[in-house]
């Protein structure tokens, strides 16, 4: 089974489908497992889909930045 080291290391190559078929089925079953793996991914998810709304904006609000930037150095926070 796969570290929560290995899942952090290969997730935003899960979260953008990028996976092999077996490495994903991996990650799925050290998600399904491991609490705090599973809202990593939730977050990361998250964060990954307020980008992509900024990415429609011409201008993203300087308080959206510094949110996510923020959101992005907590995430790294609790999983060192
Ligand atoms: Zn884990």
């Amino acid at each position: 089974m796969l570290s929560c080291k290995d899942v952090t290391h290969k997730s935003s190559d899960y979260i953008d489908n990028k996976l092999p078929l077996i490495s994903r089925w991996q990650m799925r079953l050290h998600i399904f497992m491991c609490v705090r793996c599973a809202e990593y991914i939730r977050q990361m998810r998250a964060t990954v889909a307020s980008i992509g709304l900024l990415k429609d904006r011409n201008e993203p609000a300087q308080a959206v930045i510094d949110e996510t930037v923020n959101n992005l150095l907590e995430i790294s926070k609790k999983r060192s």
